[in-house]
């Protein structure tokens, strides 16, 4: 859609909706029409799965904001719920103001999503895909070719742009499919799982294209996946999805900085319970320490390791494979829920 089109949308329709959002941890003043708004949203898929049990964000223009979390967790349910593709069973979205539900064809509108699944015509080049999608769109031929050849620079594809999407790589059909998605100038980008499939190089690289794009364009992103550095890398808050429920939602930064700089990590043979409380008795562990199986964990918070090591030596722990290292998203997501993110990035 183009500008002209979506002011006028705009006009008729928008509601309005002064949200504040100061309330949100990391935003500070930032305060405006939200570019994302979910309250209470909720799927309850025919049978009886509760995909998502009730989750509520706001997402600021501008932000790019992450659903992490492991496979079956309802990121992509919500996604879905987000581009109109998947009905909530109950709660409201809105997209610049527009509610998913009452205002579908608006909501589309306003937004674009990259899924999972290639959508590109192989046979065509990747210019003619542009091309067709930018007539889809409505947006004026002499925009159009402007706004291409802008997108194919900023994904990287200029040279191969003539040739038939189907001598592509993954990644470059990847990036072209962001592409495809930029050129209606949506005020939101969903990208469901961006570099799942992936090879570990290609995906730096794409990851690289959309740190690039977050420069280029105003433009809101929302994302989800199962990678912690892609989560730490690009995104300015992440909520972390567990079973249908956000259990945390923050930046990368503060998540992390809830455990300190550095965390001790042990087996331990007896019981891991029982170590637990031996090293809280001694001092040596916090609250926020924590076992997962035969694996503990202890937060350090500018204690020295020495000492906890002094201390499991005193209690006669039988402890092995003792390290210390920073902590990861996924320590964050263990604390919380006892469980790894699978693929830990
Ligand atoms: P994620 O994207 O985090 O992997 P999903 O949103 O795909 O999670 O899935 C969340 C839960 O909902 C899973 O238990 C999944 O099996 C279930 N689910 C997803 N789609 C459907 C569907 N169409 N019908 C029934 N259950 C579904």
């Amino acid at each position: 859609m183009n500008n002209l089109k979506r002011k006028q949308l705009s006009d008729l329709e928008a509601p309005e909706r002064r949200v504040q959002l100061r309330s949100i941890d990391g935003l500070g003043e930032r305060a405006g029409l939200a570019a994302v708004e979910v309250a209470e949203l909720r799927k309850t898929y025919p049978g009886g799965v509760e995909a998502v049990k009730g989750i509520s964000f706001a997402v600021a223009p501008g932000e790019v904001f992450g659903l992490l979390g492991p496979n079956g967790a309802g990121k992509s349910t919500t996604i879905g719920m987000l581009t109109t593709t998947v009905v909530p069973t109950s709660g409201t979205a809105r997209l610049a103001g527009y509610d998913v539900a009452e205002q579908p064809l608006l909501a589309r509108g306003v937004s674009s999503v990259v899924f999972q699944d290639s959508v590109v015509d192989g046979p065509l080049s990747g210019r003619a895909n542009l091309e067709l999608h930018a007539r889809l769109w409505g947006v004026p031929a002499v925009h159009a070719g402007h706004r291409i050849t802008e997108l194919v620079d900023a994904v990287g594809l200029t040279e191969l742009i003539g040739r038939p999407v189907s001598s592509y790589s993954g990644g470059q059909r990847r990036r072209l499919e962001i592409a495809r998605a930029l050129v209606s100038s949506p005020r939101v980008l969903f990208l469901d799982e961006p570099t799942v499939g992936l090879d570990p190089r290609i995906r730096h690289e794409l990851l690289d294209v959309i740190a690039g794009l977050r420069a280029r364009e105003e433009m809101t992103i929302v994302l989800t996946t199962h990678y912690l550095d892609e989560a730490q890398r690009l995104c300015d808050r992440v909520a972390i999805i567990h079973e249908g429920t956000i259990v945390a939602l923050d930046s990368p930064g503060a998540l992390l900085a809830g455990l300190g700089r550095e965390i001790l990590e042990f087996r331990v043979s007896g019981s891991p319970e029982a170590a637990l409380s031996a090293l809280r008795d001694r001092g040596a562990a916090g609250d926020d320490a924590f076992a997962v199986g035969a694996r503990v964990t202890v937060p350090l918070h500018g204690h020295a390791a020495r000492d906890a090591l002094a201390a499991i030596e005193a209690e006669r722990l039988r402890a092995s494979e003792l390290a210390t290292r920073v902590p990861t998203l996924d320590d964050v997501y263990l604390h919380l829920t006892g469980e790894r993110i699978a693929h830990a990035g």
